[in-house]
């Protein structure tokens, strides 16, 4: 994410020390945690100050952070775990953080994108990443609630500086269309092009720092869905719940893998997750949602359509649990579900990169490095 900016600052300001040209005025961001660093620049150094390169509040709260994320996924990896970086994660403030801890150790969950609810505000994100740093991504609110579907002048005001403040590796997951769930009654609509859906393209392309979308992929309702990806070339959407319909008649060109496949092919800013229900269940409208899986009576497996197409992108899918307060108790499945049929279902090189690689790529910016 910001790191390329501090390696960019890092060598200007190593140029102004060998030019003796001290008199730059660093960004005020970076000043924020810099030293002093007047006094040792009377002299111009032959080499740089050691003072102050090896202070490690050089190296920003964000680096030192990346490389606490780093260790997690290296330790599991050094155990023989394939980590997961789970993407979309629901925190209210009901929920027992000790058990969501218990969890995602007992399913091989490395990192936690940690989106709030809005009545949590995104700090909460902070304050769970500061008592847990090898656990929780910054994250911001998620587009869920009342604030969001009114369009809260505050709330957007508040999200859009969020979203540029260089302290959130990610943005929540934001609801356009939403029909009600086993969880909630929601039955809304945000235009994918609304006033306050700019808000979170807009932050996205500016910072680079991904967001969810959730949109019901009905066929009247892709082109606001695709004006906003050509508007917004450089934002990072994953569109959440890959894999399902939920109504083949008003979702007829998303029956088939084919227009993901497309969808892909035409708009290079666009990530998929996949759908966290049970292989078979049915969604309200009595069709079985899930239409990436073939059932048979000895259980589910990715549906070779499906699979081809994850192979043909590899870089282009992430795992998001979806898990709310009241599916709280769905965990274990969700992440079974991941693992045994979409993990195991592709080639080991496309699972390391949709379970945490193409994650990591998203959040800070950097591909993983072996
Ligand atoms: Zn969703």
């Amino acid at each position: 994410m910001q790191r390329k900016y501090v390696i960019f600052f890092l060598l200007i300001l190593f140029a102004s020390l060998i030019s003796g040209c001290v008199s730059t005025t660093p960004s005020p961001r970076i000043e924020d945690v810099t030293p002093a660093i007047s006094p040792a620049l009377t002299s111009p150094p032959s080499v740089p100050t050691p003072a102050v390169f090896n202070d490690s509040r050089l190296l920003t709260e964000e680096n030192v952070q990346i490389k606490i994320f780093e260790e997690r996924i290296r330790g599991m990896l050094k155990n023989g775990t394939l980590p997961i970086i789970d993407i979309e994660f629901h925190y209210g403030g009901d929920m027992d953080i000790d058990k969501l801890i218990y969890n995602m150790d007992k399913n091989g969950v490395a990192l936690t994108w940690l989106g709030p609810n809005e009545n949590q505000g995104s700090e909460e994100s902070i304050r769970l990443n500061k008592l847990y740093p090898d656990r929780f991504v910054p994250t911001t609110v998620h587009g869920d609630g009342q604030k969001w579907h009114g369009s809260d002048g505050g709330f957007l005001e508040k999200l859009g500086n969020d979203a540029m403040s260089g302290r959130y590796f990610a943005m929540g997951e934001f609801e356009g269309r939403h029909y009600p769930s086993n969880t909630n009654n929601r039955d809304v609509h945000m235009p994918v092009d609304s006033k306050a859906m700019q808000v979170v393209f807009g932050a996205s392309n500016d910072t680079g720092i991904p967001f969810s979308l959730h949109h019901e992929a009905e066929d009247e309702l892709l082109p606001e869905l695709e004006r906003m990806l050509v508007k917004y070339p450089e934002a990072k959407v994953i569109w959440a719940h890959a894999g399902r319909n939920r109504n083949p008649v008003t979702w007829a060109k998303f029956t088939k893998p084919d227009a993901v496949r497309e969808f892909l092919n035409k708009y290079p800013n666009l990530y998929f997750d996949f759908l966290a229900s049970k292989p078979g269940s049915k969604y309200q409208t009595g069709y079985v949602e899930g239409i990436m899986y073939d059932l048979t009576s000895s259980g589910a497996s990715l549906n070779p359509e499906w699979k081809k197409l994850i192979e043909d992108f590899p870089d282009r899918f992430v795992l998001g649990s979806d898990i709310n307060s009241g599916r709280f108790g769905e965990y274990d499945r969700v992440m079974n579900t991941y693992r045994t049929i979409i993990l195991q279902g592709v080639r080991k090189n496309v699972a390391e990169k949709i379970a945490y690689k193409n994650a990591w790529k998203l959040m800070t910016g950097e591909g993983w490095k072996d």
